[in-house]
């Protein structure tokens, strides 16, 4: 079989796959929309850039017109930052839900904008749930806004969005989500989930390349928006007011990754949209979870909150494992892989999204095998402190 038979092909010859949450693995296609020039203010490039954001818009379940996207320049991040400059006001006040690096990182981005806000932070990997958002709300009455991270992309668990929404709008209050790691693969319909604005970038679940994200946004609530951001260049009103009166990005847009972009939708709606994707993404994760526990590993979190996007493993107790070398095996096997980011115990990452597929993911269960063997590693079974770590997992 040629290499551009197979569904999911080789990056490229001697390219590895990234089995990380994005940047990731891209299309051919995908990287080919980039060969080609295009001016920011020409007709062609503004329908592309419209072409983008009512993709967007339909992929969040919306059909009356009532949520707007607005793409912003930079990595996710800077979208982040402007919806939370935009739509927390500047005497509002937001709880942060945290429980992991991308929660904490939204808190730190309200302590440098200056606006209040309070936390519950769940540490590495406990899900924030329903009934502790409404205590929370009850108790705080100065709370506006509340922010949750829908995939944290840190542990990889799969965050309870869905309650969260209940227990905020219940209270009267407002939800911002960060979807960055899941949007595009895992349901935030509008019509089911209810929120102010959510947020994404270009080389998530959509599988493109990095260079932008964009916003989801209420109109209403969008419209309201004027005269809150902090920042000129990231104000998500100001942006969406450009790009309504003129087609165009306020600022130098990204040309090149808004093409790949295109593309990388054009393959997502070809696969089956967000049911497909999610699906693809779940399978991956499944056949390589089975397989590395058929090694020996272990996953910190249990099933029940495994997001298909990334998977958290301990490393193993034995002492002839370690991180940096299986790292490099890895790689030479043609997979780069994901240092861990718990602070108690050591771990790695997997990622299932990208574009690949189960028969990638048995090559990279395969490769562990033998980077195992490489390292003269007798089992994967983690250390008895890991354990004990993850038994305090919420059931
Ligand atoms: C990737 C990601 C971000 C943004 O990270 P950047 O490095 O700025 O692109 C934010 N939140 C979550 C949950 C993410 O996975």
């Amino acid at each position: 079989m040629t290499a551009s038979a197979a569904p999911f092909p080789a990056p490229r010859l001697g390219e590895p796959y990234l089995l990380t949450p994005g940047p990731l693995t891209t299309a051919f296609s995908t990287k080919e929309a980039m060969l080609k020039d295009w001016g920011s203010w020409d007709a062609d490039f503004r329908a592309m850039t419209k072409s983008i954001c009512d993709q967007i818009v339909a992929l969040a379940g919306d059909t009356r017109g009532e949520f707007v996207c607005v793409p912003m320049q930079g990595s996710g991040s800077f979208s982040v930052e402007a919806m939370l400059g935009t739509f927390v006001p500047r005497d509002g006040k937001a709880l942060v839900l945290a429980n992991g690096a991308y929660g904490l990182r939204a808190a730190e981005t309200m302590r440098y904008l200056g606006r209040a806000y309070t936390l519950i932070d769940k540490g590495d990997y406990m899900p924030p749930r329903g009934d502790e958002v409404g205590a929370a709300l009850d108790a705080d009455p100065a709370i506006t806004h509340v922010v949750a991270i829908h995939c944290e992309t840190s542990s990889g668990i799969l965050n309870p969005v869905a309650e969260i929404s209940e227990a905020v709008y219940a209270r009267g209050r407002k939800l911002l989500i960060d979807s960055m790691s899941a949007f595009g693969a895992i349901d935030l319909d509008v019509n089911r989930i209810r929120y102010e604005a959510m947020v994404s970038s270009a080389n998530k679940c959509i599988e493109g390349v990095p260079g932008f994200g964009f916003v989801v946004a209420r109109r209403s609530e969008l419209e309201a928006a004027k005269g809150n951001c902090h920042s000129l260049a990231l104000d998500l009103h100001a942006q969406w007011a450009y790009l309504q009166k003129t087609g165009q990005w306020r600022y130098t847009p990204p040309t090149h990754v808004v093409a790949a972009f295109l593309e990388a939708l054009r393959l997502h709606a070809e696969e089956g949209g967000v049911p497909a994707r999610g699906a693809r993404y779940t399978r991956n994760r499944d056949v390589m979870v089975e397989g590395m526990r058929g090694l020996g590993f272990e996953t910190l979190l249990k099933d029940r909150w495994l997001s298909p996007i990334i998977v958290t493993f301990f490393c193993p107790a034995d002492p002839n494992f370690v991180f940096a070398r299986f790292y490099d095996l890895m790689k030479a096997k043609g997979f780069i892989i994901y240092p861990g980011k718990l602070t108690v115990v050591d771990s790695f990452r997997v990622g299932c999204i990208g574009r690949m597929d189960e028969h990638v993911m048995r090559r990279v269960v395969q490769a562990a095998k033998e980077a195992l063997a490489e390292m003269g590693v007798a089992s994967a079974a983690p250390p008895e402190a890991a354990i004990a770590e993850r038994a305090k997992l919420a059931a």
